[in-house]
């Protein structure tokens, strides 16, 4: 059977490129880069050269690089650490204030709640049907007491794109500080934190073909920022910890070719998702796509499809060997309709009927074939066994 993995949002597989580079640190060069014999010196190097190629990929300093455990640590550090580290707010009986998104990963949003839980006040700003924030929403939900904006660059559902750049205006008028998640960004869309203005940006290995538990937070010099864990002067007193050399050399890696076939990789998977969201469009009646077509990035698409339920449709296409999902791979499994496409204005049936597909470097035209033509008798199948599509189907023929 063939097999064909559209979940890429969720995980990607390493590329060749990155085993190679962090292989030699699996075995022989183990060194721990703290040390000041030739083996550490040597994982000093290589974490380095990595750093400076994560770096590249941004358009940020080497040193303005923390290495952390993922895109997870990277936004919980950083909404952490700003939020701790700011200067009490004006006035001193308030407390202080974060204005981020309905639509943010759980990492920025679960921190967000458990701040609120120690008395920060949080405004979660909402987006419209398409997904899309209005950066005025962001500019009125301001307060004296803001601390920190934190909004996605893009979403991992939807795949939608927020006007970032415009967002940082607002936040340098006002002196605030301005957190983006770009994990799902980096390698898809071109990323550069100082044309953007922005002062701490989120990203992760394993979205980019890299290993899991590996990702950054780039911090602009001079930000106040509290670190989350206490230890060794490891990452310039910001993250403590022996660094993971094999993951932080698979990161670099990552972040190298990701910068290296980012423009071509865009416009080849853009035409693939294309393609494909055309076809099922064409052949699958009742489905619809989430999200702004025109603002998002090149390899996701989010389709409802009425009168099925996600998860089991997600069940029977794997057992044509297909890989997709429905609503975040984190939430996977929960029985909570997604909070993206409830945000959006889905109801909990529409958001538990839909699919993301998620596109990658591996991603072939016979892999789009194979889904195209899979795909619409499974959904048909499905609802033939869904009462609710029966008496639709006789309503809509009398
Ligand atoms: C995957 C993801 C994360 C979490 O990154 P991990 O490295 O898996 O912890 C955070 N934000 C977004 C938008 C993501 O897609």
């Amino acid at each position: 059977m063939r097999r064909v993995y559209l979940d890429y949002n969720a995980t990607t597989p390493l590329a060749p490129e990155v085993v190679q580079a962090m292989l030699p640190f699996l075995t022989e060069e183990y060194g721990n880069a703290s040390s000041i014999h030739s083996v550490g010196q040597r994982a000093r190097a290589a974490v380095e050269q990595a750093r400076a190629q994560v770096a590249a990929l941004i358009g940020a300093r080497e040193k303005e690089i923390v290495f952390t455990s993922g895109g997870t640590e990277a936004d919980n550090l950083a909404v952490r650490g700003v939020v701790e580290a700011a200067e009490r707010p004006r006035k001193p009986e308030s407390g202080k204030h974060v204005v981020t998104s309905t639509i943010e990963h759980h990492a920025v949003l679960n921190t967000c709640q458990a701040l609120e839980a120690e008395g920060v006040a949080v405004t979660y700003v909402p987006v419209n049907s398409a997904g899309l924030i209005d950066p005025e929403e962001v500019r009125r939900a301001l307060t004296p007491d803001t601390v920190l904006i934190s909004i996605m660059h893009a979403n991992n559902e939807l795949g939608t794109v927020q006007a970032i750049a415009e967002i940082a205006r607002i936040a340098r008028g006002r002196k605030i500080p301005f957190h983006t998640d770009a994990v799902q960004a980096v390698g898809k869309l071109p990323v550069n934190v100082r044309e953007w203005g922005v002062d701490l940006l989120s990203l992760s290995a394993h979205k980019i073909c890299g290993p899991k538990g590996v990702g950054a937070l780039w911090v602009r010099r001079g930000m106040r920022l509290k670190p989350l864990f206490f230890g060794g002067h490891h990452e310039r007193d910001r993250r403590p910890g022996t660094e993971n050399v094999p993951g932080i050399v698979g990161l670099g890696a990552a972040a190298e070719l990701a910068g290296a076939r980012r423009a071509e990789e865009a416009v080849r998977v853009k035409s693939l998702r294309d393609e494909l969201e055309s076809r099922i469009l064409a052949r699958v009646p009742h489905a619809t796509v989430n999200g702004d077509r025109q603002q998002r990035t090149p390899n996701t698409s989010n389709i409802s499809f009425e009168f099925v339920e996600g998860e089991a449709l997600v069940i029977a296409l794997d057992l044509k060997g297909i890989a997709c999902s429905t609503g975040a791979a984190c939430s996977a499994g929960a029985v909570e309709p997604s909070h993206v496409l409830t945000a959006i204005g889905l109801s909990p049936e529409g958001a538990h009927g839909s699919l993301r597909f998620s596109l990658g470097r591996q991603t072939t035209r016979e892999d789009i074939d194979y889904v195209a033509e899979t795909l619409p008798a499974v959904v048909e199948h499905l609802r033939e066994l869904s009462p609710l599509y029966k008496k639709s189907v006789a309503a809509a023929s009398k």
